[in-house]
């Protein structure tokens, strides 16, 4: 060891100050004041990026855990849950396309959030509780050391330098500098989606009172503001998510399975987002007078990747940094609560002098299960249903439904200590995981099914599923239980024909 070994110029080092690089600042800080930690930004001022709906328990955690519930009712808006928008030959207009969606306003807080706005505030709020930050300064390069001294080679401005720390930690993004680096990147081929966004200016209001006269049963039929829910237009293989934000603009993007869909072809990428998202005809009424801002439109291939190693003794990556698996059901910022409670966790253990050497393992493990039991259970091979009235609706509330019954309502029960988890792996997570991926299998099945035998997307049009928000109580499990049986049912009216068969593109 050597003299900068044995005296590291800081605790913890923290590359990336967007939300999990500033989040697991904040936790360690407020849980350890004497930590000596240092955040290392490239970006001068954040731009607007994706990642702008949070769900419950990223909710939770914004609001709880990080303490910013005053700030997010001031600058952001109050979501009002997930609304999904169906289409076929026979649906044509709000009035007619099939829809999902709560028909009173939700229960359980969630935002709809500008995240250049909000990953500025919280490395502002880091700056002012005694965490120093570098920006714009890039980390070039790092050296792990197990157990001892991580350090790291940064560049500000011409300048480069050397720092070191105990602890490394990598909320880097997409960028995932440790995880690339060192060799552990996965793409995650068994999911083969890709996306385009942009953010709109000019976007018709769900709510407005011209729609509303124009379109009465569209009106008539809902009672909760539909405006600032994530509206969700869905079609054969892909899904567009429609997020406002405070101010005006518009977040809109598509996901799509690229073994079901090819998107159009074209020079400019505006025209050709607004290609893929007009083949819903809810979208030519949405978008008529809008317009994509002027240089944040984004294309993005093979979205999903994971690293082979999450954490270990001296580093730990967070959010993207760590993995991606997709972005329906907005689980980004979940993951990034699960994975900086767990690294600051794991971090204040090893401080006190508490960590045992299986602490290390348990944990990677812990993290590195989870991605992969929370990808086959939810999402593969989703895209073969999601577009499908029907299963989508069955879908919707087992997996919302086991999501409160297994996820949301742990917070709620244990506080702050439920994040020190990971979901769908760890203990007593075997039973609701093989479910899960059990019925999401036989619903992907069935998908397939019906697009060969032309009954795919059957109720797209005129039905409306009016979704009474779930509750932490006792109704819970019944409507869980309500929903399974209801899967029972379609197995014996449908699901018998496609029993034993895979599901693939062809
Ligand atoms: C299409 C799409 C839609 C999504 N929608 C949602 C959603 O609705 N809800 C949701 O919860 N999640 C969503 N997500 C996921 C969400 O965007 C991410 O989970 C979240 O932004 C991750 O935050 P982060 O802080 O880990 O990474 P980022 O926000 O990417 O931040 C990384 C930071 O690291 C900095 N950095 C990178 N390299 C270096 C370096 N070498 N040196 C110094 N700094 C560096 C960057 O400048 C950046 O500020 C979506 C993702 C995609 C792709």
């Amino acid at each position: 060891m050597n003299l900068q070994d044995s005296n590291p110029s800081h605790d913890v080092i923290i590359i990336g100050g967007a939300l999990s690089g500033s989040a697991t600042a904040l936790q360690l800080r407020r849980k350890d004041p004497s930590l000596r930690i240092l955040i290392i930004e490239r970006s001068e001022q954040f731009k607007r990026r994706v990642g702008e709906s949070t769900v419950e328990i990223s909710s939770y955690f914004l609001t709880r855990v990080l303490g910013l519930t005053d700030y997010l009712l001031e600058k952001h808006l109050i979501k009002q849950g997930l609304r999904f928008w169906f289409h076929n030959e026979k649906a044509r207009c709000p009035d007619s396309c099939s829809e999902i969606g709560p028909h009173f306003n939700v229960r359980l807080a969630s935002f709809q959030v500008d995240r250049a706005e909000l990953d500025e505030h919280l490395l502002e709020t880091c700056r002012k509780e005694g965490i120093e930050i570098m920006r714009p300064a890039e980390v070039k390069s790092f050296e792990l050391n197990e157990g001892t001294v991580q350090k790291v080679t940064l560049k500000r401005g011409e300048e480069m330098m050397e720092r070191s720390a105990r602890w490394l930690i990598d909320a880097s993004g997409v960028v995932k500098l440790v995880a690339r680096k060192s060799g552990w990147v996965r793409r995650n081929e068994a999911h083969p989606i890709s996306s385009a966004w942009a953010r709109w200016r000019g976007v018709r209001s769900w709510d407005s009172k011209e729609l509303h006269q124009r379109f009465p049963q569209y009106g008539n039929r809902c009672y909760a503001l539909r405006n600032t829910a994530t509206n969700h237009l869905i079609g054969k293989g892909w899904w567009s998510w429609w997020i406002p934000l405070k101010g005006g603009d518009v977040s809109i993007g598509v996901v799509y399975d690229e073994r079901l869909v090819q998107p159009p072809e074209g020079d400019k990428p505006a025209d050709r987002l607004r290609g893929l998202l007009y083949e819903h005809p809810m979208a030519r009424i949405f978008l008529e007078d809008a317009e994509c801002i002027e240089g944040d439109v984004h294309w993005r291939r093979g979205l999903p990747y994971y690293s082979e190693n999450i954490i270990g003794d001296g580093f730990a990556l967070v959010g993207d940094a760590a993995g991606f698996i997709d972005p329906f059901y907005s689980p980004g910022m979940d993951w990034v609560s699960f994975t900086t409670a767990n690294a600051a966790n794991l971090i204040l253990k090893e401080r006190q002098g508490m960590a045992q050497p299986e602490d290390y393992s348990y944990r990677n493990q812990l993290l590195t299960g989870s991605y992969h039991r929370w990808f086959r259970a939810i999402y593969e091979n989703k895209y073969f249903y999601m577009g499908d009235w029907e299963l989508m609706k069955l879908a919707f509330r087992l997996d919302l439904g086991l999501y409160y019954l297994g996820v949301v309502s742990q917070p709620y029960k244990h506080g702050e200590e439920a994040f020190n988890m990971a979901p769908l792996n760890g203990p007593h997570t075997d039973f609701p995981a093989w479910l899960i991926t059990l019925y999401n299998r036989r619903l992907s099945s069935i998908g397939k099914a019906r697009m060969k035998r032309g009954t795919w997307g059957r109720r797209n049009n005129g039905s409306y599923y009016p979704f009474v928000s779930f509750t932490l109580d006792y109704k819970l499990t019944l409507r869980v239980l309500w929903a399974l049986m209801a899967w029972g049912w379609l197995e014996l009216k449908e699901g018998w024909r496609s029993w034993g068969k895979a599901v693939h593109a062809d």
